[in-house]
């Protein structure tokens, strides 16, 4: 057997995993061994002379009191970055992701209130022209499906605000080194049909000039979203392989220099096991780092049918769960939801559990997918189909819910 009394004092811990090693054993008794454990994916162990036992049971007991006092501190102010990498770390038992999701939301109600804005949502606004797509995508794997046209995003428009919901999204496909004049087209032509007592978010694609955001802002465009999902740059490289983050990265700024609201999104599941955490964590305070930044939703992988990565499993919603509930302890102060994949498995907590608010769906519209049996989603989700179109109405459940779950709705 090697010598290794070098390993916990001089050897880099990041390159631990370089080293390929089946073990470890530690001539010391180091705090936090089963902390390694989880961060080197191998088995840590230790050989002292000095008694081990109770060891786990005292290491156990210093992480729920170091626990504790992270939550505690995290209800008075946002958490570091050291913290939010001990959250994730320290939480994946269920007791301990409880107390995470308790803590989120102590600070939700606390800084955000316990108010929920209905809104709305119409996709497939613009196409997608990134080659190829995203390996993970869901939308646009259907030869031959068009865009929404603009009368057929009016009639969506009319159909929202008919419902009292004031505040949408606009939300398409990427097109890189476009200057927006086709999403600026959109939003005139809502001006131009006279609904003008209404709040729009844009969310589409990674480019547009100065010049259209500032006219977007004229037009009650109060955000606009350069979604990164992963700010990792080999994994975005991995997954979204027709797209550019530097070009993402500059639109973020591009759009706080224009005053507007900026919103981003993170997908949950995409990191390897190995730097997820750090991923999420470095993503967060990458973010925190943009002036306007107003809204983040938190997506959660799931292997949809006919995406290229459909053999990766699914994103728990409890890790999706925890991302939202770090998020809020990181960031008080602005939006935090879920978005696509939430609903797609089962069990674990809803977003609004883990801390995620102040916005709920209540109507989305999209250009009726090709391969689903309209008739039977009609009558068994919920769904209407018309003119091309599909209209998904959940007022009323939602409102059901959020007031079960005490909140106040609001239009
Ligand atoms: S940019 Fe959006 S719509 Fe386009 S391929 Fe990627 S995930 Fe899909």
């Amino acid at each position: 057997m090697p010598e290794t009394n070098v390993f916990f004092k001089g050897v880099d811990s990041e390159a631990i995993p370089d080293l390929a090693l089946d073990y470890i054993i530690s001539m010391s008794k180091p705090p936090h061994l089963s902390e390694y454990t989880d961060q080197l994916g191998i088995p840590v162990v230790s050989v002292s002379k000095d008694a081990l036992d109770g060891y786990a049971e005292e290491e156990e007991r210093k992480m729920d009191d170091e626990l504790i006092q992270v939550l505690e501190r995290a209800k008075e102010r946002p958490i570091g970055r050291e913290e939010a990498l001990f959250l994730f770390r320290h939480t994946e038992g269920d007791e301990e992701a409880a107390a995470l999701f308790a803590a989120a939301r102590a600070v939700r109600d606390k800084v955000k209130g316990r108010r929920i804005r209905m809104t709305g949502g119409i996709a497939s606004v613009l196409r997608c022209d990134l080659k190829p797509n995203c390996i993970y995508c869901p939308y646009w794997r259907e030869l031959g499906k068009d865009p929404l046209s603009i009368d057929e995003i009016l009639k969506a428009v009319e159909y929202i605000t008919s419902h009292g919901i004031r505040d949408f999204h606009l939300s398409g496909g990427t097109t890189l080194g476009s200057d927006g004049a086709d999403i600026l087209a959109i939003v005139r032509a809502i001006d131009k049909a006279g609904f003008h007592d209404v709040e729009i978010d844009v969310n589409c694609g990674a480019a547009m000039s100065l010049d259209t955001l500032l006219e977007l802002k004229e037009l009650r465009v109060k955000m606009v979203r350069s979604v990164f999902e992963t700010l990792n740059p080999k994994v975005f490289a991995r997954m979204k392989p027709g797209d550019s983050l530097e070009a993402k990265k500059r639109f973020a700024q591009d759009i706080c220099d224009a005053g507007i609201g900026f919103g981003t999104g993170i997908l949950a599941g995409l990191s390897p096991q190995e730097t997820k955490y750090e991923d999420y964590v470095d993503f967060l305070f990458q973010i925190k780092g943009y002036p306007r930044l107003k809204s983040l939703y938190v997506s959660k992988f799931y292997p949809f049918n006919g995406i290229l990565l459909k053999d990766r499993p699914a994103c728990s919603a409890r890790e999706a769960g925890r991302v939202v509930a770090v998020a809020r302890l990181v960031l008080p102060e602005i939006d935090i939801g879920g978005a696509q994949g939430w609903w797609a498995t089962k069990g674990g907590p809803t977003s609004l559990e883990a801390g995620g608010g102040n916005s709920a769906l209540g109507i989305h519209i999209d250009r009726t997918p090709g391969y689903i049996d309209t008739e039977k989603a009609a009558r068994e989700e919920g769904f209407e189909y018309r003119d091309g179109m599909e209209f998904r109405n959940t007022i009323a459940q939602v409102e059901q819910y959020y007031k079960e779950q005490g909140m106040e709705i609001y239009y």
